[in-house]
């Protein structure tokens, strides 16, 4: 008789499913997820970037209760409703003004992919050419457009057939480090006899949060924008993980004082696990007519309740900012002193989307797999999951930070010898 096991129907659920802790999660809150036998994990996960605010945080919850109740619209395509309304005022208020940008807003979909996808066709769109430019180990969606600018073989092999109109540059730091990285993409987009066309966009994550936590240096990305203003090459920063404050500030350019034509958002956006995206358009570039882009899922109005909540509570001033980055600074120190007991192993990554790789591939994956054991949701990055990594919520307490830094130590430990 086959054993039956606590997945039962769970069980039926695709082969591509990738994750694999052996448990049923039942509730969550803060920066603790508890399974249906009532154990309790530290989440050094947060549903891959989404959670930034915590799970179920009390001042959001209140609100998405008293929206449902009051009978007001849930669906509504890309009607105008009162609470878009509120969310997109509390957008201006609290994001754009403060940083002095100017973008229309787009919600392209529901999902990081949907902002990724109106991107690429947007750019397109406008400056009349097809190719995009992205860059080794970049990660931006699961469907054909932005599969085809993630520079990941395995993943682009789901696609079944090659991609194209893309091509893919290696990312910062695989080049020799110095601020003329460039040059020879210059060369060639000057040189009018190659025949090579202009590309329509570059599209770029300042920190790469699937493939292996490469941050880019704030030079590098203004040597990117540079040659992008001068051959007129739109510049899309894909902020769907690294943005709404997982680096220390909403966005995850701001510290590199670059401004791009288009930013893509998602994932906690809403502050809830609410499905949202955003694409953030220059204003010239708003040149869609009516219906030539659109879709069922762009107006998700208790995300905009729990989205709108989530600002208003969390960035009207710098003080959680300044948290953020003080729990970042903790992290930091704390996966230094994790790696300096492993030679050659080296902390990544940037602000609360940090990691270790280690020099044996396979070490990082067993020691997530400890880790878990132990008490800690944590993942890999990596094109080859070498790399741990950690993405606590930004609301995780500094005691809860550093029990699991602890657990990550011990599970080190445990692992390596
Ligand atoms: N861009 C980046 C940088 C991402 O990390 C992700 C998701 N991991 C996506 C795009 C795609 O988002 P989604 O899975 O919501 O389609």
């Amino acid at each position: 008789m086959p054993q039956t096991t606590i997945f039962d129907e769970l069980e039926s659920q695709v082969r591509s499913y990738c994750r694999n802790w052996p448990v049923v999660l039942a509730t969550a809150a803060g920066s603790v997820v508890t399974d249906e036998n009532g154990t309790e994990y530290l989440d050094f996960f947060a549903g891959a970037g989404v959670m930034n605010y915590g799970h179920n945080h009390p001042d959001l919850t209140e609100p998405l209760i008293d929206y449902l109740r009051s009978g007001a619209i849930v669906h509504s395509l890309d009607m105008h409703t009162a609470a878009k309304r509120e969310f997109l005022e509390s957008f201006r208020e609290y994001v754009l003004t403060p940083r002095d940008l100017d973008y229309r807003v787009m919600f392209p979909g529901p999902t990081g992919t949907n902002s990724v996808e109106s991107a690429l066709k947007l750019a397109r769109k406008v400056t009349g050419r097809q190719h995009i430019l992205s860059f080794t180990n970049a990660f931006h969606g699961m469907t054909l457009g932005s599969l085809s600018v993630t520079g990941n073989a395995m993943k682009r092999q789901g696609a079944g057939v090659p991609l194209t109109n893309t091509s893919t540059m290696p990312y910062d730091q695989y080049l020799s480090g110095v601020a003329d990285d460039f040059q020879w993409l210059e060369r060639v987009l000057a040189d009018s006899g190659s025949g090579v066309d202009l590309p329509a966009a570059i599209i770029v994550e300042t920190v790469q949060g699937e493939g292996g936590l490469n941050a880019a240096r704030p030079e590098w990305l203004r040597a990117l924008q540079d040659l992008c203003r001068r051959y007129d090459i739109l510049l899309i920063v894909d902020d769907v993980q690294a943005g709404v404050g997982r680096t220390g500030t909403y966005f995850s350019f701001e510290e590199s004082g670059i401004v791009p034509d288009i930013v893509c958002l998602s994932k906690a956006l809403s502050g809830y696990g609410l499905p949202m995206a955003l694409t953030l358009i220059r204003p010239d570039l708003d040149q869609w007519e009516p219906g030539e882009h659109n879709g069922t899922f762009r107006g998700h109005n208790p995300a905009f309740v729990t989205g709108a909540a989530a600002l208003k509570r969390f960035w009207a001033d710098d003080t959680f900012q300044n948290e953020v980055q003080a729990r970042a600074a903790e992290l930091r120190e704390g996966l230094e002193k994790i790696a300096s007991g492993y030679p050659d192993a080296v902390v990544k990554g940037r602000g609360l989307l940090a990691g270790i790789e280690f020099p044996d591939k396979a070490a990082a994956t067993r020691i997530a797999a400890e880790s878990f054991r132990r008490g800690l949701l944590v993942e890999t990055s990596g094109p080859d999951s070498e790399v741990l990594k950690a993405m606590p919520p930004l609301t995780i307490t500094s005691q809860e930070l550093q029990r699991g830094l602890g657990i990550i130590a011990d599970a080190a430990a445990e692992v390596l010898g």
